[in-house]
């Protein structure tokens, strides 16, 4: 079900299906989106500095009844705060804005390698992480480069990645650099923002198992292993793209949906990306 978890490196237990709130805009409508993904049962919230909207995601969780310590809420650090001191300072500006006295999960949210800071970055986080802060730390767009670099200079290692992850991109000599690193893959964009519902083969396997295109793709999320955050703010998509637990997909329609995959990205290169 939707409280069922994966086990980080650490011991943490993160629930497979979140609620992402890219460009969901501060205020109501990420309040509104918050609550109806905490009353369909969702436990975890993804956010950003970024996305601007922490102090309504932190509203909502303020006024539920869910407790505390069932939610697992995630945000990330900003491109313009790499850096030692200036991460730990925007590490509290989060806080302060989400009002949580401890954070779940908290992210590089890009490697920025024109920056040559992210090994500083994940210093911080160490930190943040042993002073008891935060429950996991990770990343977000690390190529396996920046992983390399980041797992030969950590004292502690990352728990998570979260990468752009779809039927059309589906990352897998990353996806199997992660597993053998023990670092659990996170999807962005599960849904390739609306993408590829009209895409005929996960149309006549949404057919097939009576599910929508949106489910069958988080279906192979949680098949593959890979954690996954669609976005809704409409109380009933977010109750379906989280409806995927009475199923199935066979091995030959998993296979068919791997096979989708063109190897190209929909946004930028993490190396190229500033
Ligand atoms: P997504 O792939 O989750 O697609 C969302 C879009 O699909 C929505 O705007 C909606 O129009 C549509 N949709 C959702 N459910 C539907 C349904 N059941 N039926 C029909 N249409 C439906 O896109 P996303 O928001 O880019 O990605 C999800 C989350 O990943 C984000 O909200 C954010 O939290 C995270 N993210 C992270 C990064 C990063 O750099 N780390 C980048 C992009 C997104």
């Amino acid at each position: 079900n939707l409280q069922s978890t994966t086990t980080l490196n650490n011991g943490v237990k993160m629930p497979w299906i979140g609620l992402g709130v890219f460009l969901v805009k501060d205020g109501e409508e990420v309040i509104s989106s918050v609550k109806a993904a905490l009353e369909a049962g969702y436990r975890s919230i993804d956010t950003a500095a970024i996305y601007r909207n922490e102090e309504g995601v932190g509203k909502a969780i303020a006024e539920s009844n869910v407790p505390r310590e069932e939610m697992f809420i995630t945000t990330k650090l900003w491109n313009a705060n790499h850096g030692y001191e200036s991460t730990l300072v925007a590490f509290d500006e989060s806080m302060k804005k989400l009002g949580l006295d401890y954070l779940d999960l908290y992210l590089i949210h890009w490697p920025m390698p024109s920056k040559g800071k992210y090994v500083e970055t994940w210093k911080a986080l160490e930190k943040l992480y042993k002073d008891g802060r935060v429950r996991a730390i990770g990343v977000s767009n690390f190529k396996i480069h920046h992983l390399e670099d980041i797992l030969a200079n950590c004292e502690i290692k990352p728990m998570v990645n979260q990468v752009e992850y779809h039927p059309r991109f589906n990352q897998k000599e990353l996806h199997d650099f992660c597993k053998r690193n023990e670092i659990q893959l996170e999807a962005w964009s599960p849904l390739m923002q609306g993408g590829l519902f009209e895409e005929p083969v996960l149309v006549e396997i949404a057919n097939k198992y009576n599910k929508s295109v949106a489910q069958i793709i988080v279906r192979w999320d949680l098949q593959t292993g890979v954690v996954t955050i669609p976005k809704s703010t409409k109380s009933h998509r977010i109750a379906e793209n989280a409806d995927v637990f009475d199923f199935e997909l066979s091995q030959e329609d998993m296979e068919k949906i791997n096979s989708l995959n063109i190897g190209k990205r929909m946004f930028a290169d993490p190396d190229e990306f500033t």
